[in-house]
């Protein structure tokens, strides 16, 4: 689960990480009352998406010429132009594919004079087990460009959550950043509480680029990106009320009110399938036979005839589905289960577009004859590559 880079620094300031001073506004009025609210003479009116890129952003309705998703503004009046012209249209960043992400809210903050960016982030190592603590030099531009090109300027200091952030972690981090004297404790204090607030909160990942440096010698968060593990959301109640279902696909959205891992890609074929492995190797198999997958969908090891029926409905409402593959293995979840949610599904929807299903395990004959029973005229296939193969030939028949 993502949040917004305003409650992002919320969160961080109550772990006594230094953000600079901000509100929230969600009209062009509120913005202006929330620069008059901040000491000024620099003030930074901030679009609020979940997706980075912001500032190298450009706006749908605004000419190729306009300023992206972060202005400075040095009156209210700039807050004003700046707010007027954000709020309401699209925003198009490198993380928000094609279609861009309308702004609905912004942040308004204390601007600061710069005088350095760096990069740090936090995340699960999963090589070795640890939080890895990600730090650069390069601050405030795209991480993985210098990933690709100056990866020596990339530092990981792993922290084992057994025993915690240690000073020398600290020092770690001062170190790779170029830090002495005042700075460099800064740095160190600074690591230790996004530290904390990563454990405390069962963050996936907080990224801060950039780390900033100001021009009186502070080290500050300008820019914030968090988010959580889904499955320790349960115990952060808090954190939950946080969520913008808005920033989120409407598809997935429905899919999670089903417990349902859906995840919407940009081909033709939809699938659903049962287990996580399985459902990447469908789609691999897809692509093998020369089309793309619509989605990925995990219904789960128990999934009910109503998960099944949700899982097809989702798939179907996605116009770009030109067939659909089922891709069925029966162990927890018995197979005329889910012939019996097929079909339901495929009578409710009014199927329009190939169907072909491969059911394999604990009780695949009756889930067949349900099937070949039902009067639709569903494909059945053997195996996994002779589904692929019959979902791609049907697909370009019907076409
Ligand atoms: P992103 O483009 O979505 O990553 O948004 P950021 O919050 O990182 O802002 C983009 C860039 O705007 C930063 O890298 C900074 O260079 C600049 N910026 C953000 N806040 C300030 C500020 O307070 N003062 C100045 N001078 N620049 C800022
Ligand atoms: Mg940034």
């Amino acid at each position: 689960m993502n949040i917004h880079e305003y409650q992002a620094k919320e969160l961080l300031a109550k772990f006594g990480v230094p953000v600079p001073a901000g509100f929230a506004a969600l009209s062009v009025e509120e913005a202006v009352e929330a620069a008059k609210k901040l000491p000024g003479p620099l003030y930074v009116v901030k679009a609020q998406i979940h997706a980075g890129g912001r500032g190298k952003g450009k706006f749908k309705e605004l000419g190729p010429d306009a300023k992206g998703g972060v202005r400075l503004a040095k009156t209210l009046d700039d807050v004003r132009a700046a707010a007027a012209e954000m709020l309401g249209n699209t925003l198009v960043t490198i993380q928000t594919g094609e279609h861009g992400k309308q702004v609905n809210r912004l942040y308004v903050t204390d601007g600061v004079d710069i005088a350095k960016e760096f990069y740090l982030a936090l995340l699960v190592n999963r090589a070795s087990g640890q939080i890895g603590m990600v730090v650069s030099t390069e601050g405030g531009m795209d991480i993985e460009t210098v990933a690709h090109d100056t990866p020596e300027k990339i530092t990981t200091i792993d922290i084992d959550p057994a025993t915690g952030f240690m000073p020398h972690h600290g020092r770690a981090v001062a170190a790779a950043l170029g830090l002495e004297g005042d700075l460099a404790k800064q740095a160190s204090s600074t690591a230790s509480k996004l530290y904390d607030a990563f454990l405390g909160t069962d963050a996936e990942q907080i990224e801060i680029n950039p780390l900033a440096v100001t021009d009186d010698g502070k080290l500050m968060v300008l820019d914030a990106k968090v988010g959580f593990d889904g499955n320790a959301m349960f115990r952060h109640k808090d954190l939950m009320e946080l969520r913008d279902e808005t920033e989120e696909d409407p598809a997935e959205l429905e899919a999670s009110k089903y417990d349902l891992a859906y995840i919407k890609l940009d081909g033709d074929i939809g699938c659903m399938v049962n287990g996580a492995g399985l459902a990447m190797a469908t789609m691999d198999i897809i692509k093998l036979n020369g089309m793309f997958p619509a989605n990925f969908l995990d219904v789960g090891g128990g999934a009910s005839k109503e998960k099944v029926t949700a899982a097809f409905k989702i798939i179907l409402a996605d116009p770009n589905v030109k067939g659909i593959l089922v891709n069925i293995f029966g162990g927890i979840m018995k197979c005329d289960i889910i012939a019996d949610g097929i079909v339901a599904a495929a009578k409710e929807v009014n199927l329009s577009v190939p169907l072909v299903v491969r059911l394999e395990g604990t009780n695949v004959q009756q889930g067949k004859d349900i099937l070949a029973n039902s009067g639709l005229p569903i494909v059945a296939a053997n195996d996994l590559g002779d589904a692929a193969q019959k979902i791609v030939a049907e697909v370009k028949k019907a076409a």
